[in-house]
């Protein structure tokens, strides 16, 4: 029997784990799988913040992908610039690559200088940005700090409000909150606004006790960094001390410069029953480059869930049966909240089949120090899955 070569463009959350679950699932000689990823990491996004807040090393957050690689599995470094689907191949600026089946999972581009005068911001975006939030943390004596973002569709929605609570504690011990302002402009109407009222409202209240302020329907357009204002679309300024814009966040140019593979929105082509592209079944796309096509919020939570499903599809096509797995559009979301954690639980499903459907499916499961422990749980779980292809 020919073996059926799978290729997988992006090792880490989502093309990491559907490699470890395709090698388990299938016979060795039925499949060959290639990962392809241009920084030949597996990195634990959540733990980006910790990095800013200097709990966290570069060592323990980005970790070499190649521990990844089995008997059938084989991740190479290399950066994916074109999709020719019409002939099943991949060109990379480290070969081209054949495939029979063809997974994308490349997550989001970080565009930092489509925003002007980022250079006078940081972000926790990616690791080097968060170094660099680090260092200008670290040296904040007092004066005020504003985080934003730079486009309203971003890697994981409520984090800046998460972020503005970690300051909150992270000042907060080191004696200087009184002389700190933390404020979050964001486009949004108020915080996490996008969870619906059960977490909006006792969010809010959590995050006035803490002194923390919100202003919203803010889009900035731009930093200056002479008088050290965001300006917003709207001309309305704010003043900062110290900028935290998100970057300006697409999908990656392969995608968005071919038609074949985009969706209407300009993200990844994908529907949420099978995940495959429209044209062509034997594409699938998973991840945050099809969370905007679905009109779903860029999470971890779903792309796990995501490449569950797909790799029984994927399991279907080669071995020709396969109980396949319907995808489920549940993420319960461990968050911190200053000294505390909590878990939000929310259930997308009808959202996803009505994109009108006025959301308000999420509840707060809990709050306290315990759910704070959640975060390091998850990730010393997601190396031992991604890297190590435990369950
Ligand atoms: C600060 C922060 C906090 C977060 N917190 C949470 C949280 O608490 N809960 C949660 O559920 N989610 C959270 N997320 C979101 C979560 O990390 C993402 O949703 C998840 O990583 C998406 O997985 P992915 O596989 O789609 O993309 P990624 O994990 O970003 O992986 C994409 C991979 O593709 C590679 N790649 C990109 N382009 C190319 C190319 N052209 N060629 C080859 N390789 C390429 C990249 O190098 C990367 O390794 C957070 C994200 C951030 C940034």
């Amino acid at each position: 029997m020919t073996s059926k070569n799978i290729v997988i463009v992006g090792g880490n959350a989502g093309g990491g784990l559907m490699a470890g679950r395709l090698a388990r699932m299938l016979p060795k000689d039925q499949v060959n799988i290639t990962v392809l990823d241009k920084l030949g990491k597996v990195e634990f996004q959540p733990s980006f913040t910790y990095v800013a807040l200097g709990n966290r090393t570069e060592e323990q957050v980005s970790k070499d992908f190649t521990p990844m690689a089995r008997e059938n599995v084989k991740p190479i470094k290399a950066e994916v610039t074109k999709v020719d689907a019409a002939n099943r191949t991949v060109y990379t600026n480290n070969g081209q690559y054949k495939y029979d089946i063809l997974v994308l999972s490349p997550g989001v581009q970080l565009n930092d200088s489509k925003f002007k005068g980022h250079e006078d911001t940081y972000h926790f975006w990616d690791m080097q940005s968060s170094l660099r939030l680090r260092s200008a943390l670290s040296k904040f004596k007092k004066g005020k700090i504003v985080i934003s973002v730079a486009s309203p569709i971003y890697k994981c929605p409520p984090v800046p409000w998460e972020m503005s609570m970690l300051l909150h504690e992270y000042f907060t011990n080191k004696g200087i909150r009184n002389d700190v302002d933390i404020t979050v402009a964001h486009p949004m109407g108020r915080q996490f606004e996008m969870f619906g009222p059960n977490i909006a409202d006792p969010l809010g209240n959590w995050m006035s006790d803490m002194k923390i302020n919100g202003h919203y329907k803010f889009m900035p357009a731009y930093a200056d960094p002479v008088k050290h204002e965001l300006v917003g679309q709207n001309n309305e300024s704010i003043k900062y001390d110290l900028a935290i814009v998100s970057p300006i966040q697409t999908a990656p140019d392969f995608v968005t410069s071919n038609d074949d593979l985009k969706s209407k929105v300009g993200w990844a082509d994908a529907n949420y029953k099978n995940f495959r592209n429209s044209k062509y079944d034997d594409i699938y796309s998973i991840g945050d480059v099809i969370s905007p096509t679905l009109g779903m919020g860029m999470a971890g939570a779903f792309t796990h869930f995501e490449a569950d499903t797909v790799a029984t599809f994927i399991a279907d096509d080669v071995i020709g049966s396969y109980l396949t797995l319907p995808f489920n559009p549940v993420a319960m979301c461990a968050m911190e909240g200053g000294s505390y954690g909590w878990v939000a639980y929310c259930n997308f499903g009808k959202k996803l089949r009505d994109p009108n459907y006025a959301f308000n499916d999420c509840s707060v499961m809990g709050r306290g120090r315990i759910y704070k422990m959640l975060h390091s749980v998850y990730e010393k779980y997601y190396y031992a899955t991604i890297l190590r292809g435990r369950v």
